[in-house]
């Protein structure tokens, strides 16, 4: 079987027996893959920036039939992204996407995922300390979308009724975003989402730059984003970068 060349984004890597690394890779034809970079750790010639986290290239994979891990021949960095391990606030943030993009069931290829994770990075990456956590949000709300999940900001989640722009509204991570007053006074458990916090969210799905805001508006936003994420995943597993994230931004502050 011919080998495949993509492009790829490195999502996860870690070391394997004495001498080889294990990569998981974003590619832009065939999803995330798994593959082993032998002898990786013996020679840095051979693939050189491709063992860090977050480095871009065209990778050539050797597939196996029915196997979970493939085999790496070679990954030739076009951009390394040193720039996301030189400032703490850009790297948490970066990981943090790296770990939402992990835990998404893929069928396959996720059509058009790979440029958004891409610009998501790039933006981490260009992002002063003060718009790192800025640039996370952004970056997660738009993959959360792209992957089909857009939260109900407009209109109620529940009955469709359109929202008043100007009002607070109830946000129900079940329902899939906000709710109309009445649906709202009978949902167990949401949370209320102020005007502005609504278009932070729509800015960033849209790709926009969002207006400054407080410290405790940060936190509201990143518990909203991690409880909407692990509804929508339906998975109980602690998402441990983003609980870094999380943690370190305010810590750093
Ligand atoms: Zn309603």
């Amino acid at each position: 079987m011919a080998p495949l060349v993509t492009e790829s984004i490195v999502l996860h890597a870690f070391d394997y027996l004495e001498t080889s690394r294990i990569l998981r890779l974003l590619t832009r034809d065939a999803g995330v893959q798994s593959v082993l970079a032998r002898g990786a750790r013996r020679s840095r010639k051979r693939f050189g920036s491709a063992m860090d986290l977050f480095a871009q290239g065209f990778a050539e994979i050797h597939f196996r039939p029915n196997r979970e891990l493939q085999t790496l021949g070679a990954l030739d960095v076009t951009r390394a992204r040193a720039e996301l391990g030189e400032d703490v606030g850009r790297f948490t943030a970066a990981s943090m996407i790296s770990e939402i993009v992990l835990r998404f069931p893929y069928e396959e290829s996720a059509a058009g995922i790979f440029d958004v994770v891409e610009e998501c990075f790039d933006k981490i990456g260009a992002a002063e300390p003060q718009k790192t956590l800025d640039a996370g949000l952004g970056g997660a709300w738009r993959i959360i979308a792209h992957l089909g999940f857009t939260p109900a900001l407009d209109v109620c989640a529940n009955c469709h009724a359109p929202l008043d722009p100007s009002l607070p509204a109830s946000f129900s991570h079940s329902a899939g975003g906000a709710l109309c007053q009445r649906c709202g006074a009978a949902a167990v458990g949401s949370r209320v989402l102020p005007p502005p916090a609504r278009d932070a969210i729509r800015t960033w799905i849209a790709g926009a730059d969002v207006a400054p805001f407080s410290t405790g508006e940060g936190r509201a936003h990143q518990r909203l984003l991690r409880e909407f994420f692990q509804e929508h995943l339906g998975s109980d597993r602690e998402l441990r970068a983003f609980r870094v994230w999380e943690q370190g931004a305010w810590s750093a502050a």
